[in-house]
């Protein structure tokens, strides 16, 4: 069964075929570093981090990269309103930024590429769409002349804005030809940054910083790029416009991969909108595996709503997955028949919800051999951390006694279940009885 893709350029599955034997070349738009990750920035980057974990479980070698847009008119409001210089702004989230991916244990990323690293690269992309007539300058800076692009529009279907959109940087100016043109190199005003050009002092648009980025690390065609659905448009169609328009070859991008929301209040999690939970606040209270194993359990390409109780839903299937890895035996050989049934599934558009529901039929399965290092495989891609248990506290004879009691309650011996129970109380941990099963905590 070959691997499957859904691809928003086509609006369909297809198989997927890399570009080159060697490697997949793997761009996710990264974050503006102006302020802290919510959970729903958490959701597209845990989501994509389990994508590249399984590209990786399939044995392809993944080329991840993300950029950082460490300059944009977010930081420099910030850094306005907070009187402090916008690099020191930039950089203190930045580093914000890469804590919380680490603590949501997001490590595939193989480079962390900044938009104020590439100002050269941005400069030369800028000159070449000027020299090839695509670009015109106005009183603020140099913009893309959307007329001259008669593919634009390919990706998101539409030429102007949606509701679901990225709006915030729209850039307008009375003297653009077109409205939807976007700025490609800002004049610098006053007291904001600014690098020498011939092109004219000033500093970058948004969206040319990631196709700069990409062309020198990938060149001008590579295999996937990635980012939540408000990029679609414009942001993602203004890459495809500026770099085909540049290199003259077609498709920039073979596959592109969006993630759907995470919703609170059935809007999407935005700062804008107010209704957001940082992700330095809810691993306060809440372990990464709590927090992927929400992000695991639907599909991508599908919306979340967020509530404490899809947390604590969460939080209870990861104590109970790991009740059951508990039970194993070390073993030598992995489960060929459940490997490949995982991966039968996952290879629909890495469709992780029914890889998820492969791992709980293995751990119920009473006959299967080789539970232990299939497991320990699987869950290379979830990062539950299943195998880590007794490092948070839950020791062995509690996990044992709690197992003992099951058996015991199945067998209607209510008598002896409990005194188990109070066993397990002694050792300092309570256990609940949950619809869907037995949930262990400290006291
Ligand atoms: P931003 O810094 O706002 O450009 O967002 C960085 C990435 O997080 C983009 O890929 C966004 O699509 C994604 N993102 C932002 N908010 C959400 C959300 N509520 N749910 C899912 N992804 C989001």
């Amino acid at each position: 069964m070959p691997l499957k893709l859904y691809n928003t350029l086509s609006r369909k599955k297809e198989v997927f075929k890399p570009i080159s034997k060697v490697k997949i070349n793997f761009f996710v738009c990264g974050p503006t570093v102006y302020d802290y990750s919510h959970l729903g920035h958490a959701k597209t980057y845990v989501q994509f981090d389990m994508i590249v974990k399984y590209l990786r479980f399939r044995e392809y070698k993944v080329n991840y990269l993300q950029n950082i847009t460490d300059i944009d008119d977010k930081i420099i409001k910030r850094a306005n309103e907070s009187g402090e210089n916008w690099k020191k702004v930039s950089k203190e989230y930045e580093k914000f930024y890469k804590e919380d991916m680490k603590a949501l244990g997001i490590d595939s990323v193989r480079r962390y590429a900044s938009a104020t690293d590439h100002i050269k690269e941005i400069i030369s992309q800028v000159r070449r769409l000027i020299k090839k007539g695509y670009a015109y300058k106005i009183s603020d800076g140099w913009y893309f002349d959307l007329k001259k692009d008669k593919d634009y529009g390919k990706l998101a279907g539409r030429t102007s804005l949606g509701a679901e959109d990225s709006v915030s940087r729209i850039d307008e100016n009375k003297g653009k030809r077109n409205p939807g043109d976007f700025c490609l190199w800002k004049f610098s005003k006053p007291g904001e940054p600014v690098w020498k050009a011939e092109i004219g002092d000033g500093r970058p648009g948004w969206h040319i910083e990631d196709t700069a980025i990409t062309e020198k690390e990938f060149g001008p065609q590579y295999d996937i790029h990635g980012g939540g659905i408000d990029l679609i448009f414009p942001h993602h169609e203004a890459e495809i416009a500026q770099m085909e328009s540049i290199s003259g070859k077609k498709p920039m991008v073979r596959y592109w991969m969006h993630t759907d929301f995470l919703k609170m209040n059935k809007e999407k999690m935005s700062k804008s909108l107010g209704n957001f939970k940082t992700i330095r606040d809810l691993l306060k209270n809440h372990k990464k595996s709590t927090i992927r194993y929400l992000f695991a359990s639907t599909h991508y390409r599908k919306p979340i709503e967020f509530s404490e109780e899809a947390l604590e839903n969460a939080k209870n299937s990861v104590e109970r997955l790991k009740n059951l890895v508990s039970e194993l035996k070390d073993d030598k050989k992995t489960n060929q028949k459940y490997l490949e049934e995982f991966q039968k599934e996952v290879d629909d558009d890495v469709n992780l919800p029914n890889g998820l529901a492969v791992l709980w039929t293995l751990l119920r399965d009473k006959d299967a051999k080789g539970k232990l290092k299939t497991v320990e495989k699987i869950d290379r891609v979830f990062c539950f951390d299943l195998l880590k248990r007794e490092k948070e506290g839950i020791t062995k004879e509690v996990r044992k006694l709690v197992n003992q009691r099951e058996k015991l309650r199945k067998q209607k011996n209510f008598l002896e279940a409990d005194n188990i129970r109070h066993k397990i109380n002694n050792l300092g941990f309570i256990i609940e009885d949950t619809e869907k099963g037995v949930v262990v905590k400290r006291k």
